[in-house]
C-alpha cells in the first residue's frame, strides 16, 4: 500500500485508522450477515449508528442545549437556499458578507431565495482579507447577517466572530471542527463534512431552538428545517455511509483532544507552512493579508510562475498530492484539514524549502 499525502480540498484526505475500521466491518457489520450501507434505515443497527453520531456531533462541537442538529443531504450549497427559505419571512432581509468565492455563492442563492443585500463587498480587495466588524452594514429589518468563516479558494479566515446586534449564520464548512464556535452570537451554522470530518454526502446544520420554532412554515417537506427535526434527521433515506463514517472521525477526533486538541494541530501545522512562506525571501508569496490566513487552507504562489509546472511535478514525485489551487485563483493551495498526519506537512514544508533552494 502506498498512501499519498493529499492536500485536496475536499473531499479531503482520511485517517487510516478509520478507514482499516471501515474496512473491517464493510462484508458483515457486527454479526449482521450484511454491510451498514446495505441495512435498512430504519433498522436497529443503523439507528444506533445514527443517534451517536448525533450525539458525537453534539459533544465534539460543543453544541449548548438550546440547539439542534440536523444531519441533511445537499452539501453545503443546498443551504445557501435553505437557510434563506427558512429563516427570512417576508418583510425582513438577510446582510451578506461578500469575502470570496463561497461567500459570493451564498449571496447569489439567497438573492434568488429571499430579500438579501450585501452587508460587505471584498472584491475589490480581491478577497485578501475579511471585514472588521464596523465595516459590516446592518440595515433596520435584518433577520441574520451571513459569513463564512473560512473561504476555501482564497484562504482566508475570519479570527472571531462579530458582534453585529443581529443573529449571525455561518457558513463552516471549511474549518469545521477545527476551531470552537461563539454559539452566544449564532442563530444557524452549517457545513459539508467532506472536508474535516468524513465522506461527501452529508451536510450538518446546527440551529438553534428558537429560531427552529420560527421558521416559514408550509415549504415542501425536504426543504423544511422543522421537518427534519421532528423526523430526527431521518425524514427520508439519509447518506447511511457519510453518516457512519463521520461517527467513526469523530470518536478519531475526541481521542485525539476533540475540539481544543483540533484546533491546537491548524494553528501549529498551518503555521509551519506560512513560515517557509515568510522565510522565503520572497520565493514563496501568500496572497491573504497575514491577520487573516487560513488555518486549513494555505493558499501561496511562487515569485517566478514559469516554475509552478516543476513544482507541482516534484510534489508528486515526492508523493504530495492536489496542491494545484483553485483554477479561479492560479498558484497552489495545501489544504491541510484535521485528517492530515504531522508527516504530512513535515514533508510538504521540506519539500517546499528543498524546492526553493535549488530554483530560487
Ligand atoms: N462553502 C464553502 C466554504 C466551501 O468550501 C464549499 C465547498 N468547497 C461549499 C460551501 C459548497 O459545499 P458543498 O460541495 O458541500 O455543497
Amino acid at each position: 500500500m502506498n498512501r499519498v499525502r493529499n492536500f485536496c480540498a475536499g473531499p479531503c484526505t482520511l485517517p487510516v485508522e478509520v478507514l482499516t475500521e471501515v474496512q473491517n466491518e464493510l462484508l458483515d457489520y457486527e454479526g449482521s450477515g450484511m454491510s451498514l450501507i446495505e441495512m435498512s434505515h430504519r433498522s436497529p443497527e443503523y439507528d444506533a449508528v445514527h443517534g451517536a453520531a448525533l450525539d458525537r456531533l453534539r459533544v465534539t462541537l460543543e453544541v449548548p442545549d438550546d440547539f439542534e442538529v440536523l444531519f441533511l443531504q445537499g452539501g453545503a450549497l443546498l443551504q445557501f437556499a435553505m437557510v434563506p427559505m427558512n429563516l427570512v419571512a417576508p418583510g425582513s432581509s438577510a446582510g451578506h458578507v461578500r469575502s470570496g468565492a463561497w461567500g459570493k455563492a451564498a449571496y447569489a442563492d439567497a438573492e434568488r431565495a429571499c430579500s438579501a443585500y450585501l452587508a460587505w463587498d471584498g472584491t475589490d480587495g480581491r478577497f485578501s482579507r475579511m471585514p472588521e466588524p464596523d465595516e459590516i452594514e446592518v440595515r433596520p429589518g435584518t433577520r441574520y447577517v451571513h459569513l463564512t468563516s473560512n473561504e476555501t479558494i482564497e484562504g482566508i479566515q475570519l479570527r472571531s466572530l462579530p458582534d453585529l446586534g443581529v443573529p449571525l449564520v455561518v457558513d463552516i464548512s471549511s474549518d469545521f471542527l477545527t476551531r470552537s464556535v461563539d454559539w452566544q452570537r449564532i442563530d444557524l451554522v452549517y457545513g459539508g463534512v467532506q472536508k474535516n470530518l468524513g465522506p461527501a454526502g452529508l451536510a450538518v446544520v446546527v440551529i438553534r431552538r428558537t429560531a427552529l420554532e420560527e421558521c416559514v412554515a408550509g415549504l415542501p417537506s425536504y426543504l423544511g428545517y422543522a421537518g427534519h427535526s421532528a423526523a430526527r434527521s431521518l425524514l427520508n433515506t439519509p447518506p447511511m455511509f457519510s453518516i457512519y463514517v463521520v461517527g467513526k472521525m469523530l470518536r478519531w477526533i475526541q481521542d485525539r483532544g476533540g475540539l481544543a486538541g483540533m484546533a491546537e494541530r491548524a494553528i501549529r501545522r498551518s503555521g509551519l507552512v506560512y513560515d517557509v512562506i515568510d522565510s522565503s525571501d520572497g520565493f514563496y508569496t501568500g496572497p491573504a493579508q497575514a491577520p487573516a490566513r487560513s488555518r486549513t487552507n494555505v493558499v501561496f504562489r511562487l515569485s517566478s510562475p514559469e516554475l509552478d509546472g516543476r513544482f507541482l511535478a516534484g510534489a508528486h514525485e515526492a508523493g504530495l498530492m492536489n496542491l494545484k489551487g483553485h483554477r479561479s485563483v492560479g498558484g497552489f493551495r495545501a489544504s491541510i484539514y484535521n485528517a492530515m498526519p504531522d508527516e504530512g506537512v513535515e514533508e510538504l514544508t521540506e519539500y517546499m524549502r528543498d524546492f526553493a533552494r535549488s530554483a530560487g
